[in-house]
C-alpha cells in the first residue's frame, strides 16, 4: 500500500484465528488496535512500540469487547484508550473476563500483566464522530450486530479502515447480537466505500485488502450468508455453512459458529 513519508503501518497477525493487531504509525502518534492472543505475540508489539515511541502518544483502539479483542489491554498501561460507548456500559464485562482467564487456564498461560476490563479515555458515542490527533483524523461509525458494541475507525488521509469483526475473507458473519443491525453494518460499509478514499480494509481475523472491488466482494458474500440463512431458518434441516459462503477453511469450529447463527436467527424469526 501507498502510504505518505512517514506514515507506517504494521499487521501483527496471532497464530490464533489469524486475529490482527494494527499498528500505525506517523508523526502524531501511534494507534494500536486489539493488541492479542499469547504473551509472546503481545511481546512483540511492546518491543515494536518502545523502538519507536519517542515522545508520540500512543493511542489504543478496541473494535469491540469479545474477549479475544481486550486481553492485551494492561499490557500497554500507559496507553490512551479508545472504544464504544456501549463498550464501556457492557453489562456482561465479566463473561468476557471470564473466557480470558478460562483460555490461560486451559493453556498454561502465564502473562506478566493483570487481566481487566478496559477502561475507556475517549468515548464513542455516535456515527461520524471525529477525533483529531495533529493532521491525523478518525472517524468512527457503530457497527453493533456482531456483538453489541463494535465500531468502524477510518484514519485520514491515510485512508485505513479499521473493520473488527467484519468484512473477513476467511469468516463467514458470525451473529451474536442482531441479524438485522449486521446487515445494517453492511449498508454502512457500502456508504463508508463512498464517502471515504479507502486505501486498505483491516478485518479482525484474516487479510487486509487494497482493493475496492474486494471489499465489494466481502460486503456481497457477507450479506447472501445472512439473507440466504434467514430465508430456510424455519427449515428443520439445515444445511451446514458451505451451503451458504465458501470458504469454510475450519468445518469443525465454523460449523458451531454456524449452529450459533441459525439459533439465534430462528429466535429472530419468532419474535418477529
Ligand atoms: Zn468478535
Amino acid at each position: 500500500m501507498n502510504l505518505q513519508k512517514k506514515e507506517k503501518l504494521t499487521i501483527f497477525e496471532s497464530a490464533l484465528f489469524r486475529t490482527t493487531s494494527t499498528l500505525f504509525v506517523n508523526d502524531d502518534l501511534l494507534l494500536l488496535v486489539d493488541p492479542n492472543w499469547l504473551p509472546g505475540e503481545i511481546g512483540k508489539i511492546q518491543e515494536a512500540i518502545d523502538r519507536i515511541e519517542g515522545d508520540r502518544p500512543l493511542y489504543l483502539l478496541f473494535t469491540h469487547s469479545d474477549y479475544d479483542h481486550i486481553i492485551g489491554w494492561k499490557a500497554f498501561p500507559d496507553a490512551t484508550t479508545i472504544a464504544s460507548q456501549a463498550l464501556i456500559d457492557n453489562p456482561n464485562k465479566e463473561d468476557q473476563l471470564e473466557e480470558i482467564r478460562k483460555f490461560d487456564d486451559a493453556n498454561y498461560i502465564q502473562r506478566d500483566y493483570p487481566i481487566l476490563y478496559p477502561e475507556i479515555n475517549i468515548p464513542v458515542t455516535q456515527n461520524g464522530q471525529q477525533l483529531k490527533i495533529g493532521n491525523t483524523t478518525l472517524t468512527f461509525y457503530l457497527t453493533p450486530g456482531h456483538n453489541p458494541d463494535g465500531i468502524f475507525t477510518i484514519i485520514e488521509p491515510a485512508g485505513i479502515w479499521i473493520a473488527g469483526d467484519y468484512l473477513s475473507n476467511i469468516e463467514f458473519p458470525y451473529i451474536y447480537h442482531s441479524s438485522r443491525m449486521y446487515e445494517d453494518v453492511l449498508k454502512r460499509a457500502e456508504k463508508i466505500l463512498e464517502e471515504h478514499d479507502i486505501r486498505q480494509l483491516i478485518p479482525g481475523h484474516g487479510d487486509p485488502t487494497d482493493s475496492r472491488k474486494e471489499i465489494l466482494r466481502r460486503i456481497e458474500n457477507d450479506r447472501k450468508y445472512i439473507q440466504s440463512l434467514r430465508e430456510t431458518v424455519r427449515e428443520e434441516d439445515i444445511p451446514g455453512p458451505e451451503h451458504f459462503y465458501q470458504p469454510v477453511l475450519f468445518p469443525g469450529i465454523m460449523g458451531d459458529f454456524h449452529q450459533k447463527n441459525i439459533a439465534l436467527m430462528r429466535k429472530e424469526e419468532r419474535e418477529r
